[in-house]
């Protein structure tokens, strides 16, 4: 280790699939220009990784997330067919990360909704996405009836409660909204409900406390975004309102996010490997840069955090400082260069 990289933190870097490279290239680039506070391992995941013989998630790779604790991934192609198993699920189970975080915060003036600044919580690991389904033969039908079933514990309401909760008072945040369906799914997230309801009482006075049924709160995140601060919920409910909140500040190429356990987090762009625009220097890296600035927040570097969103918020305030998705010309290697001035 040389004097140089004593101090900085070890995190794994996996540049992924289609326009990962070439955004990860940026990230790379402006973490340097932020004073290079992550030593990288860099590390392979996804069709490359396939191609170049190995597995969709290498070994190698886990490995270097076990021994970090801390990886910022690219986004991961998954074949279509062959029994493939989703990459992000893989990593979400190996490294039990509980807790998906997803910010959304209003950037660019003039789109749908101004000053929208949101957080969604989402139990990442249990619910509907345990698995557990299967189709019932009926004389000639092989898939006449479809069963599906959905695994909530008090345990694991008790832990994404009290994240959401202890994440509004980190960051100073006034409200957290518990969404659920527990007048029918009365056991599923009733179990949640009841037990995220335990747990905000212990924060009474401190964070205000609001519920609301699922399908209430996509309306209301339509018609007045405004009155959320924090919201949680269950796994299924979570994914879907997390695009919603992404829509309302500008789609996905601008949306971060955070999976997050006791012993690794992995940060993202909620994009996926865009292979339409793959090599032509048209991706927006903001996303991927916004979850790097999350990862910043979760290694206690604020101070850096903090100059990365103001640099990212200058530049897209700026007509030249527009990627192809925003309808503005400069190139993916060029926004890079405008946020290096900046920093
Ligand atoms: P996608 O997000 O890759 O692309 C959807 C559209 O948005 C495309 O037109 C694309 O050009 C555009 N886009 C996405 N990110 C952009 C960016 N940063 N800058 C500019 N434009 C951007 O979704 P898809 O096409 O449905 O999926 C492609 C592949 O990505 C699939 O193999 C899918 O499995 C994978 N995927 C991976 C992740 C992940 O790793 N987290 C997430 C979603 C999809």
């Amino acid at each position: 280790m040389t004097t140089a990289s004593r101090n900085k933190i070890p995190a794994t870097l996996i540049p992924g699939d289609g326009i990962g490279p070439e955004i990860v290239d940026v990230v790379e680039r402006v973490f340097d220009a932020l004073g290079s506070p992550y030593e990288w391992e860099r590390r392979q995941a996804g069709l490359n990784a396939l191609e170049q013989g190995g597995d969709l998630l290498p070994e190698a790779t886990l490995d270097s997330i076990r021994r970090t604790g801390l990886a910022l991934k690219g986004p991961l192609t998954t074949p279509v067919g062959g029994g493939f198993r989703s990459v992000n699920v893989r990593l979400r189970e190996a490294f039990q990360l509980y807790a998906n975080v997803r910010p959304a915060r209003t950037i660019i003036p003039g789109g749908r909704y101004e000053n929208i600044d949101l957080v969604l919580v989402r139990e990442n690991l249990e619910g509907l996405y345990v698995g557990h389904e299967h189709y019932v033969p009926i004389d000639d039908d092989p898939h006449a009836v479809a069963m599906a079933t959905g695994i909530n514990t008090r345990a694991g309401s008790r832990r994404i409660a009290q994240f959401a909760f202890d994440y509004a008072v980190r960051n100073r945040r006034r409200k957290v909204t518990i969404v659920h369906k527990a007048n029918v799914l009365k056991a599923l997230t009733g179990l949640f409900l009841e037990t995220a309801r335990q747990v905000a009482s212990g924060y009474e006075g401190r964070v205000e406390v609001d519920e609301r049924i699922v399908d209430a709160c996509a309306m209301q995140l339509v018609l007045n975004p405004w009155q959320f601060d924090v919201i949680v919920s269950t796994n299924l409910f979570g994914d879907i309102l997390s695009d919603q909140i992404a829509g309302l500040v500008g789609g996905l190429g601008m949306a971060p996010g955070a999976n997050i356990g006791d012993k690794a987090a992995i940060f993202e762009a909620v994009h996926g490997s865009a292979p339409d625009i793959a090599g032509q220097g048209k991706a927006n890296p903001s996303a991927l840069l916004l979850a790097g600035a999350l990862m910043l927040d979760h290694s206690g570097l604020f101070n850096e955090a903090q100059r990365l969103r103001a640099a990212i918020d200058a530049v897209l305030a700026t007509d030249s400082g527009r990627t192809h998705d925003l309808g503005g010309s400069v190139s993916t290697s060029a926004f890079g260069d405008l946020l290096t001035e900046r920093l």
